[in-house]
């Protein structure tokens, strides 16, 4: 949505005006720390810390507790460590309220039981909401195809106990679905390092600790270490650093962040950290972590021949992305590496959402987090549930 009228860094909402103005921010009376009024909520919660789900936070009253995972909370407040605050990312002074799968939390006359679902983030959660009308579920982002995919059964067996009057469910993967899991992706990384001859270069989502915990195992399997450029969240560094199959990368530059410093100096003295001349030097050892900001270490790293690049994140899905992917191809072009993508989506594939959908039986189902509402309403018409396509600011009564 804000993609069809910013453009950062250049064009950026200077103001929360800017994002209500044009529908970006919703609409909800009080709940903003510039709106004076009453608030019309009494609780604020998040399922998880991807930034689609959390990063207005910046704008909630302070007032208003916030509740999420005890791991969302280390990843936002991780990220806020990391990044600069700005307009539409800060969780200075919110009052997070932590809980974890089976902790019921009373707001109000309703009643929240959080379960931890399977997604490409740690501590993801569905909610299963009791009210006087009868229980509303919102299953998060969640799949079963991940590290953990009991964890969205168990979800999925509790929702349809519940016997609900509605679920708000994710439909994203409508469109480009495939069948995989990460443990098919973990085995193609694997036969892809066991025959490189040279450096394999990695890239994945920061957050995605599944992923990364794949990368680690194979590092192992094939005796090489896995160099984490310091990009990771802090709290989030699973398997731990003190390892000896993981290895911190040094970046070429000039100044680090405060949390940078932290790393090196920890580690500093326990031959842990390597720059790009040390990785230079021993290719075959290595499996290095890099994003597409990184390309110009490629230029004193000099990948020997057979060596790879793994593009291990969903494929460039906007023009921008496109644009930067078109500039890491070139680099990878100049140096003779092929690009290999093995990934799988963190949400759930159209036939098991169908499958869970027609299990938990709610008596309405609400689409949402999604861009084909319409396909999906078509794909499930012959279940018992009925689909109602949500506009968007507008209420809904059960
Ligand atoms: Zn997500
Ligand atoms: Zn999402």
């Amino acid at each position: 949505m804000k993609k069809q009228f910013y453009s950062p860094p250049f064009l950026s909402p200077k103001s929360e005006k800017s994002l209500q103005e044009l529908g970006i921010l919703p609409k909800i009376i009080g709940v903003y720390k510039f709106d004076r009024g009453p608030p019309e909520v009494d609780a604020v919660f998040i399922s998880h810390g991807h930034l689609d789900h959390s990063a207005y936070l910046s704008f909630i009253k302070r007032e208003l507790p916030v509740y999420c995972g005890e791991t969302t909370r280390t990843i936002l407040q991780a990220l806020s460590d990391v990044r600069r605050p700005n307009l539409e990312f800060s969780v200075s002074d919110i009052e997070f309220k932590a809980f974890r799968t089976g902790k019921k939390i009373s707001v109000d006359n309703l009643e929240i039981d959080p379960f931890h679902v399977d997604h490409s983030v740690p501590g993801a959660y569905g909610f299963i909401i009791h009210t006087s009308n009868g229980a509303v579920v919102y299953t998060g982002d969640f799949r079963d195809h991940g590290a953990k995919p009991e964890m969205t059964r168990d979800f999925v067996e509790n929702a349809k106990k519940a016997k609900p009057t509605a679920i708000v469910t994710e439909a994203t993967n409508m469109t480009g679905a495939t069948v995989s899991s990460e443990a098919e992706v973990e085995s193609k990384l694997n036969s892809i390092v066991a025959g490189a001859d040279g450096i394999m270069l990695a890239e994945f989502a920061s957050s995605d600790v599944d992923r990364l915990n794949s990368f680690f195992h194979i590092a192992k399997k094939n005796k090489r270490c896995l160099l984490e450029a310091l990009r990771k969240d802090k709290g989030l560094t699973v398997p731990a650093f003190d390892d000896e199959g993981m290895m911190i990368f040094r970046k070429s530059k000039k100044r680090f962040d405060k949390w940078e410093k932290q790393l090196i100096e920890q580690y500093e003295g326990e031959n842990k950290i390597f720059d790009v001349f040390e990785v230079s030097k021993q290719q075959c050892n290595v499996i290095l972590a890099v994003s597409f900001y990184d390309c110009d270490e490629l230029v004193p790293l000099q990948p020997a021949a057979g060596s790879c690049y793994v593009l291990s994140t969903s494929e460039p899905f906007n023009e921008e992305m496109e644009i930067d992917y078109e500039r890491l191809v070139n680099w990878l072009r100049h140096y003779g590496l092929p690009q290999y993508h093995v990934h799988v989506s963190g949400h759930i594939m159209p036939l098991r959402l169908k499958k869970a959908l027609k299990e938990v039986n709610a008596k309405r189902i609400f689409p949402v987090h999604t861009e084909s509402a319409g396909l999906f309403a078509g794909f499930v018409r012959d279940l018992k549930s009925q689909v109602t396509l949500v506009e968007k600011c507008k209420e809904y009564t059960l």
